[in-house]
């Protein structure tokens, strides 16, 4: 910021007085590019004392990540993004995750610039535009990004300057791009958060569908919230011009059977958000609906929020409020989750007519729709989720310093946490790996793991100084339990951050050890009963040197306890 706000004391009145600014010129069916972009909200920069532009962070391709910001009053520049956020009810608009799907940068600019020309929004609203989020594929620009799009002639692609899909990216955060939203998310901490994109898949007539954070995963009093207040006041307020639908999730097939809610785990967008109480939306406009029509419809999905929020702010910062204590309180909280088949609702929806015909490529049928024909149904939607994990929280967790990589996106989230200021012996609960499974295909520059079953064991274990101790009683604990639990969706240990525990590190050299097995069964009677069942069980194993030697080695004092224990221990 600079230093135009030291004349603050204008009245934001005489800035809207300015003459209207004039935005680059395109066709319809062009996009603006990542340049025209910056440059426009630098220009409304200028021209508002109630804008303000600046750089928050560094990103994969290079430049920083730019934000713009947009309240009633003019910007005071001493004015941190914490404390500009301090007591507003905060929007938070992400565009151009996908830049392929650009119609949302588009909408998010022309809705700048009429929120600014028309006095700016209510007092005590903040809203907050990352006007391109991944700049290094909105710098690839070509004509061909995405096949099925019906335009804009030129479009961004998918992935970053690191080839990274950046909306699976906000729990491992590979990219710098990552970083940088969470520095700024976290000091703003949006009541709101609305991420733009263009769909694929089915085909049908509405021009735009959404995705509301799943509300399952949501605390209690925001997912109620979001359900019978907010969500359908946005399809109410969009029925008129555009009338909208919950996200068409299905592929290869129509939609006629019915679909689920799409599950938007933590590694999304509003699946990050929904752990810090966004109420979060995902903005789908139709890929084949005609570009100007796809950027008006996201344009007036972006107006009805801001009315939303300017009409219920005390209903929406009471909702957010209970969702904080919730997280204080909880003993427990949900990390996986499974579709509630038994969730079964008729949504109203308007089809096109379909046919399959033998396709003359292949040996298989070709689904082909017919637009001349719109039928209206009545489909089945399921909603709802199941908790398949529920992870407890636990009084503390004891992270050691050395997994540093873990620790630094801790520290983003303002996790709170006291170092050991000597060596000591904890009494602690670790968790052992019993059953998983390794991806053999990279996911997102990762293989990851599926943990399917975990076992306690109670242990004194030594920490050392400079070790952490975290207490969960505190803000972003949900945060904190659904990356630090095994058992998460998206924990660090699913997406690759400890697997250097399934590695033993220490052996036996199986002529020595024969001897000392033999000792241990004398020594054992328990032992020798153990053994006879594992013969039973393993009965191609028993002519296996290795394997029989391994039964002994495993439950003798050399084996390390270090093998296959999740690092970082627990305290109930
Ligand atoms: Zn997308």
């Amino acid at each position: 910021m600079r230093s135009k706000y030291c004349l603050a004391f204008i009245s934001v009145f005489l800035s809207s007085a300015i003459l209207a600014q004039s935005l680059p010129e395109k066709s319809a069916n062009e996009a603006w590019s990542y340049e025209e972009l910056i440059a426009s909200y630098k220009q409304l920069d200028q021209n508002y004392l109630n804008a303000s532009f600046i750089d928050v962070g560094p990103t994969d391709a290079g430049p920083d990540l730019s934000l713009f910001l947009i309240q009633k009053e003019p910007f005071n520049s001493e004015l941190s993004l914490s404390e500009l956020a301090e007591g507003k009810l905060v929007t938070l608009i992400n565009n151009g995750i996908h830049p392929g799907e650009s119609c949302g940068m588009d909408a998010s600019l022309l809705f700048a610039k009429e929120v600014l020309e028309t006095g700016g929004p209510e007092a005590g609203q903040l809203i907050a535009i990352i006007p391109v989020y991944n700049i290094g594929g909105s710098l690839q620009r070509r004509p061909n990004t995405r096949a099925n799009q019906n335009g804009p002639v030129e479009q961004g692609f998918r992935g970053n300057a690191s080839n990274r899909d950046l909306n699976r990216d906000f729990i491992k955060a590979d990219a710098l791009n990552t970083f940088s939203f969470w520095a700024l998310y976290q000091q703003l901490r949006p009541h709101i958060f609305i991420d733009t994109h263009t769909s694929n898949g089915a085909d049908y007539p509405y021009t735009i569908s959404l995705i509301a954070s799943q509300k399952d995963k949501l605390a209690p009093p925001l997912a109620r919230f979001l359900e019978e207040e907010m969500a359908p006041a946005l399809y109410k307020g969009m029925a008129k011009n555009w009338p909208m639908i919950p996200y068409v999730n299905v592929f290869g097939r129509t939609p006629n059977d019915g679909y689920a809610a799409f599950m938007d785990l933590p590694r999304y967008a509003s699946g990050y958000t929904a752990l810090f109480h966004s109420l979060g939306f995902i903005t789908e406009a139709h890929m084949f609906k005609p570009y100007p029509d796809r950027v008006a419809a996201t344009f007036e999905f972006l107006n009805q929020s801001l009315s939303f929020a300017e009409l219920e702010e005390s209903a929406i910062k009471e909702a957010f409020k209970a969702a904080q204590a919730w997280e204080l309180e909880a003993d427990a909280f949900p990390v996986a989750w499974t579709l509630d088949s038994t969730d079964q609702r008729k949504l109203p929806f308007n089809s096109y007519d379909y046919s399959y015909t033998k396709s003359s490529l292949g040996n298989y049928q070709r689904l082909q729709y017919d637009r001349t024909k719109e039928i209206a149904l009545e489909i089945d939607y399921y909603p709802s989720y199941r908790a398949k994990a529920m992870a407890a929280k636990p009084k503390y967790y004891v992270i050691p310093q050395a997994w540093r990589d873990v620790i630094l996106r801790l520290q983003y989230h303002n996790i709170q946490m006291t170092a050991l200021d000597r060596d000591t012996l904890i009494q602690v609960e670790s968790t052992y790996l019993k059953d998983w499974e390794h991806q053999t295909r990279p996911y997102e520059g990762h293989f990851r793991t599926d943990i399917k079953a975990v076992k306690q064991r109670n242990q004194k274990r030594k920490f050392f100084k400079g070790d952490y101790l975290v207490s969960t009683d505190q803000a972003n604990s949900y945060f904190l339990v659904s990356v630090l639990d095994p058992m998460a969706a998206d924990s660090y240990i699913s997406w690759g951050f400890f697997d250097i525990i399934f590695q033993q590190k220490e052996y036996f050299s199986p002529y020595v050890f024969e001897d000392i097995a033999i000792k241990m069964l004398e020594e054992d009677p328990k032992l020798e009963e153990e053994f006879e069942l594992w013969k039973k069980q393993n009965p191609k194993a028993i002519s296996n040197a290795w394997a029989t030697l391994s039964f002994f080695y495993q439950k003798s004092e050399y084996y390390e306890p270090e093998h296959l224990r999740y690092p970082i221990a627990s305290i109930p």
